[in-house]
């Protein structure tokens, strides 16, 4: 049984068929859709009013593979000795194996709900085409958080026509990426579009007049939209007895503490090596991958996922892709970051342990796989525009 129908689940539920599970599979989703992909909720879906929702499969293939498929069903209770788990309208399921990939919720930030202006978070398809009729044009839009969220609907609102601020807690944009390079290139990007950058400062409360900052200024607001982060969904692995405040833990094969009980995708603990401890990827590629290689545990296979970090952000006319922890060395730019295309790279004494690139979608093939094998690269190279990144590989 696998437990929340998301990208690692979905994904999950297609890889234990894959690697020859011939038993019963469920899939619980609380979400009334099938699975989606959730990148284009904040792109394609809000740029554009006929963009239809990218569905992971056509509805008739999940019973065409045998995979049983609920929406709308939300697990809530379970019992790890009578394995089972209970859906809130108290339907109950037993399971031999379980998968946990319930992933995350919006952090909410109450005291700035109450008041006149309406306020969206953005996680689910729902959310998205709540936030796209919202985004009318001329309407003031007020984004709290300058991470990737914020930014990308920073990005869809003014090409929807609206006036946008952004807030940021911390001084520079994107600041959990751990780059400089990359947050002046953002803020550079974003003000040139129009979009007018409050960073250092934090968002206290709002009236109809708009939201009040904490340097005692205001920004007018027609919406609010928060993006400052996620929270792991952990109802069912709490009643479980699993997952501390920070995730579930995983070891490399996906397995949790509990026999027979797995976690996979945004909700899962796990050790990163270019981080140097453990913590939860929020990322698709290891939503995809990292379910993939649990499910192929669970069928029996001897798998073990140790893949770099990576993700990709497109904000106006910038590929974003970050590979690693770029905070976690000392960063050398290759290229000019005035030419809108540059990458930089991350190094601990020589070890390089992230890399960004910006419209660099090669260079960043190379830097994954560099990342990924522990390789080195000398800096004269990195530094020098005619050389070929690829030759590194061959070192
Ligand atoms: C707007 C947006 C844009 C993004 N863009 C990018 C991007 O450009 N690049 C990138 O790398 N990543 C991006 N991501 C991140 C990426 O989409 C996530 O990392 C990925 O979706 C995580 O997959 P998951 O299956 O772990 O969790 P989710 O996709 O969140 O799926 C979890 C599912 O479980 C369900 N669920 C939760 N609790 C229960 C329960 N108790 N019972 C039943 N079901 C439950 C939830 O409703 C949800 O449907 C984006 C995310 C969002 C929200």
């Amino acid at each position: 049984m696998i437990v929340g129908a998301g990208q690692a689940g979905g994904r999950a539920a297609e890889a234990l068929r894959a690697a020859g599970h011939r038993g019963p599979l469920t899939l619980l989703g609380e979400e009334r859709h099938p699975p989606y992909e959730r990148p284009q909720l904040s792109k394609a879906i809000l740029l554009d009013d006929v963009a239809a929702p990218a569905f992971m499969r056509p509805d008739a293939d999940w019973p065409a593979l045998g995979i049983d498929l609920v929406v709308g069903a939300a697990a809530v209770d379970g019992d790890l000795g009578q394995r089972r788990v209970g859906l809130a309208d108290g339907r109950e399921y037993a399971f031999d194996k379980l998968l946990i990939a319930t992933g995350t919720r919006p952090r909410r930030l109450e005291p700035l709900e109450e008041g006149p202006l309406p306020v969206l978070y953005l996680r689910d398809l729902d959310d998205a085409l709540v936030l796209r009729c919202a985004l009318a044009p001329g309407r003031r839009v007020v984004l709290i958080g300058g991470g990737v969220i914020g930014l990308e609907v920073a990005a869809a609102a003014v090409g929807r026509g609206c006036t946008v601020t952004v807030v940021e807690a911390a001084p520079r944009l994107m600041p959990h990426v751990g780059s400089a390079s990359l947050s002046r290139f953002m803020d550079e990007l974003h003000r040139d579009r129009g979009v007018a950058i409050r960073c250092g400062v934090t968002a206290m409360g709002q009236t109809s007049g708009g939201v009040d900052l904490s340097d005692g200024s205001s920004v007018a607001a027609d919406i609010v939209l928060i993006g400052v982060g996620v929270e792991p969904a952990l109802g069912l692995a709490r009643a479980l007895g699993l997952g501390d405040g920070q995730g579930i833990g995983v070891d490399a094969t996906g397995a949790t503490a509990a026999d027979g009980i797995y976690a996979a995708g945004d909700v899962a603990l796990q050790w990163s090596r270019c981080h140097g401890r453990a913590l939860r990827l929020e990322n698709w590629a290891n939503a995809q991958n990292q379910a993939i290689a649990t499910a192929r545990t669970m069928a029996g296979e001897a798998m073990s996922y140790d893949v770099p970090s990576w993700f990709w952000s497109d904000q106006f006319d910038a590929n974003v892709q970050v590979v690693g922890d770029p905070g976690a060395g000392e960063e050398f730019v290759r290229g000019d970051p005035a030419s809108g295309r540059f990458a930089v790279l991350s190094l601990a004494g020589d070890e390089i342990v992230g890399g960004i690139t910006v419209n660099g979608a090669r260079d960043m093939a190379v830097l994954r796989r560099l990342v990924a094998a522990g390789k080195r690269i000398a800096l004269s190279d990195w530094q020098n525009p005619a050389y070929d990144l690829r030759q590194s590989l061959k070192a």
